[in-house]
Parts: structure tokens; C-alpha cells; sequence
């Protein structure tokens, strides 16, 4: 492997493709199962519902409004690009539909979280001509080297979720 690794982005395929240009457009995706009698949301996104293995799922768009489930302040990973990121505050959060989500709270100092607090997704910006999350040096990989791989999709955005107080407060 010629490319140096990264170990924030998720390995993506052909399945998980439309989640990933949602999340470039700013909208949090969730599966939803449609058998009858089950309905149930689901995330990470699968091809049959976790609950009744239906395979009659679909993609829908999530409310983006959680709740904080539980935390860690992570201040040390050596794993690129983390160690250029420490602290960060890895979480799991409850969504509003229901499924809990792995991912980073962000905008929010440390001794202000609590659990059950109102969240709101936001979406990290990692389009390769962003220069902010590219790595130093890495300048020629740049349009090649984002996650991804063969028939996966290129990831732009991944989502965060931030305090849903002071994404509608003023300012
Ligand atoms: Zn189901």
C-alpha cells in the first residue's frame, strides 16, 4: 500500500454510496425497514433489517435531532490523523428515530456535556480541495487518497453532531 492510511473514515462500498452524498448534501441518512408490523430505523446502514431480516429496507432521511447517549474524551490516538485532533470527544448518541450512532460531538467544551442533551447533526467538511483536514505533505495524494477504494464512495462529509441550543441560538 502506497497511500498513507487514515483511520477516521469508514471503508465505504457500491451499498453505502447514497449515504455518502447525502451526507455531502448536508442530510443524515438511516435505513428503515418497510416489512409490515416492524418499521424499525437502523444505523450503520444495513441490507436487511436487523430487527426482523426483512431485506425490504429503504433509505430515509433522518430528523438529524439526538440525544447524547454517553461519551469519551479521547486524549491520545496515534492513529493518523487523530493525533493531530486530540482532544476529541467520541460519542454515542441516540437518535430522534431511535438508533444509537457512533461519531464526535464537536462545539461543545468538555465539562458542558451531559447525557440526555439535545444534539443536532453537522457535517464535517473533507472534500479533498478543503485544505483543513488534508495532511501535511500528502498534497499530491490529495484527489486520489481519500478513504474509499474500488466501487466505494468518495467521502466529503462525515457527520458530527454539535449542541442543538447553539446551532439555533443567535449567532
Ligand atoms: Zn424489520
Amino acid at each position: 500500500m502506497g497511500t498513507a492510511q487514515r483511520f477516521d473514515l469508514p471503508g465505504t462500498d457500491a451499498f453505502t454510496v447514497p449515504y455518502w452524498q447525502a451526507a455531502a448534501e448536508g442530510r443524515l441518512l438511516l435505513r428503515r425497514c418497510r416489512a409490515p408490523g416492524c418499521g424499525a430505523a437502523h444505523h450503520y446502514p444495513r441490507e436487511f433489517c436487523p430487527r426482523c431480516w426483512s431485506e425490504d429496507v429503504e433509505w430515509v432521511t433522518a430528523s438529524g435531532e439526538a440525544t447524547l447517549y454517553t461519551w469519551s474524551v479521547v486524549h491520545r490516538n496515534d492513529l493518523p490523523p487523530f493525533g493531530e485532533r486530540v482532544p476529541y470527544v467520541a460519542a454515542v448518541v441516540e437518535l430522534a428515530e431511535g438508533p444509537r450512532m457512533m461519531t464526535e460531538i464537536t462545539g461543545c467544551p468538555e465539562e458542558a456535556l451531559r447525557i440526555g442533551m439535545p444534539l443536532r447533526v453537522a457535517f464535517r467538511d473533507h472534500s479533498p480541495t478543503n485544505g483543513a483536514d488534508s495532511r501535511k505533505g500528502g498534497a499530491e495524494g490529495a484527489g486520489a487518497g481519500c478513504a474509499g477504494g474500488a466501487g466505494g464512495a468518495e467521502i466529503r462529509a462525515v457527520p458530527v453532531f454539535r449542541p442543538a441550543r447553539s446551532a439555533d441560538g443567535p449567532g
